[in-house]
C-alpha cells in the first residue's frame, strides 16, 4: 500500500509515524482509524460474492483496522505488503513455513532469539527440513554453506542477548545468488533505525510487542515483504488462519505515533548507562553496538541509523548465584521477559543453546532493557545491584 497521496513519499520517519496510517477523510475526519470488530462481512448479491468483488470479504482476510497498521508498516519498511500475526514468534514461524518444504535446507544465525531455534529444531526438523546454524561473524564464508537445496537464510542483527552484528547486505546477496529467500528478525532496530529491504533482504520480521506497542500490554508480530515474496507470505498466513485482533491492532497504531520520540529517549538513556557501565570494575564488557569498544560497532555504524534501549553487560566473574545477587538487588529494573515497553527490565541471559557463537566466558551475561524512567534513578539502582554482586563475590 502506498502513502496517502497528499503526503510526500520522502517524508521523514517521524512524519510517517504521525501521518502514515490511513486517511482521516475515510473516517469522517476523525484522526484515528476506527476499530472494526467482525467476522462476517455482507455482500450485496451472489455475483459480488462469487467474484469477491468487494474490498473486504471476511475478517480473517483483513479489516480497515488491520489495513491501517499494515499500511503504516509498509511506509516505514518500504515493503510491498505486510502481514500481521498474533505474536512476534508467529511472525518468525510463518515466513519459515511459507518458504520451506521437506528436503530443503535452511541457514540460521546462531545468535538467534531462542524460541526461533526451538521452532526450527522441532517443527522444521520434523517436517524434514535440514537446519544449520552459522556464526554471525562468518562474513563471506556464508557462501560456502549454501547448498543447492538451501531455500532460506534467516538473520537476526544484532543477535539476541549478545548483539553480534553482521554484514546484512552481503548475506542477502549470497542468499539471493543461491536461490534462497532472506529474512531478518529486525525487532531490535525497529524500521526507524534499520530498513532491511533497502539492503536486499526479502522479508523483515518484527515483534510489534516490543517498541511499536511500547507499553507492555499486548503481543503482536509483523512480516513486511518485497514484491517477490509477498503473495506467498500472505497465502500462507491465510492458509494457517492467523491474523491480529482489532483492539491490539489499534493499540499498536497508537503506539507507533510516539515510537520515534520514545526511541530517542531509550537510545540516549541506554547509551549513557552503557558508557558508565563500561567504566565499572564489576563489569568485564558491555555488549552494545553503539559503543566503539564493541566488536560489531563498525558494522552497526555502517548499516544502522540508531540504537535502541536493549543491551547486555558481562559481569567480571562469578556464576548464577552472583548474577542472582545483582538481579535481586534491583528495585526499579523488573525481573521479566520481553522488552520495548516503558519500564526497565533485567534478566540473566541463558546462552547454553549456542553451537558456534559461544557465550562470553568472563562471567554471567545480564540483559538490560532501559525504560523511560529518569536515568539517575536507573543508575542508582544498577549501582545497588553491582554492590550486591561484589559482596557475593567476596
Ligand atoms: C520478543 C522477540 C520475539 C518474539 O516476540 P513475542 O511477541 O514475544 O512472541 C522475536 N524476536 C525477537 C528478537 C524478540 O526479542
Amino acid at each position: 500500500m502506498s502513502q496517502p497521496n497528499d503526503r510526500p513519499a520522502t517524508a521523514g520517519p517521524n512524519t510517517r509515524l504521525v501521518h502514515g496510517s490511513g486517511d482521516p477523510s475515510d473516517s469522517h475526519g476523525f484522526v484515528n482509524p476506527p476499530v472494526y470488530h467482525g467476522s462476517t462481512v455482507l455482500f450485496p448479491n451472489t455475483h459480488t460474492m462469487r467474484t469477491r468483488g468487494q474490498k473486504y470479504t471476511y475478517a480473517l482476510r483483513g479489516t480497515p483496522t488491520t489495513d491501517a497498521l499494515e499500511e503504516a508498516l509498509d511506509g516505514l519498511e518500504g515493503s510491498a505488503g505486510t502481514i500481521l500475526l498474533p505474536s512476534g514468534l508467529a511472525a518468525v514461524t510463518t515466513p519459515l513455513l511459507a518458504f520451506l518444504s521437506a528436503g530443503d535446507h535452511v541457514l540460521i544465525v546462531d545468535s538467534v532469539y531462542h524460541p526461533t531455534r526451538r521452532f526450527t529444531d522441532t517443527v522444521l526438523v520434523r517436517m524434514g527440513v535440514a537446519v544449520e546454524y552459522f556464526d554471525p561473524a562468518i562474513g563471506p564464508g556464508l557462501r560456502a554453506l549454501m547448498r543447492p537445496e538451501t531455500r532460506a537464510v534467516f538473520l537476526e542483527a544484532p543477535g539476541s542477548n549478545t548483539f553480534e552484528m553482521m554484514d546484512i547486505r552481503a548475506a542477502a546477496e549470497i542468499a539471493r545468488a543461491g536461490g534462497a529467500v532472506s529474512m531478518i528478525d529486525n525487532t531490535w532496530a525497529t524500521p526507524l533505525y534499520f530498513r532491511p529491504l533497502d539492503h536486499g533482504i526479502d522479508l523483515s520480521i518484527h515483534a510489534l510487542t516490543k517498541y511499536p506497542a511500547g507499553h507492555s500490554d499486548l503481543m503482536m508480530g509483523s512480516v513486511s515483504a518485497n514484491a517477490a515474496t509477498y503473495a506467498r507470505l500472505r497465502d500462507t498466513q491465510m492458509a494457517l488462519g492467523i491474523n491480529a485482533a482489532p483492539d491490539d491492532t489499534y493499540l499498536v497504531l497508537r503506539g507507533l505515533k510516539t515510537m520515534g520520540i520514545r526511541l530517542e529517549r531509550h537510545q540516549e538513556a541506554a547509551l549513557h548507562l552503557a558508557q558508565w557501565l563500561e567504566g565499572c570494575d564489576e563489569v568485564a564488557r558491555v555488549l552494545h553496538p553503539a559503543l566503539p569498544s564493541f566488536a560489531g560497532h563498525d558494522l552497526w555504524k555502517r548499516q544502522f541509523t540508531g540504537a535502541t534501549g536493549l543491551f547486555s553487560i558481562v559481569l567480571d566473574g562469578g556464576g548464577e548465584d552472583e548474577a542472582a545477587a545483582f538481579l535481586d538487588a534491583l528495585k526499579l529494573f523488573g525481573l521479566g521477559y520481553s522488552w520495548g515497553g516503558f519500564e526497565s527490565l533485567a534478566v540473566a541471559a541463558d546462552l547454553s543453546d549456542r553451537v558456534v557463537a559461544l557465550a562470553p566466558t568472563e562471567g554471567p551475561v545480564i540483559r538490560l532493557q532501559i525504560g523511560l524512567e529518569d536515568v539517575a534513578d536507573l543508575r542508582a539502582d544498577l549501582e545497588n545491584g553491582l554492590r550486591a554482586y561484589s559482596e557475593r563475590r567476596r
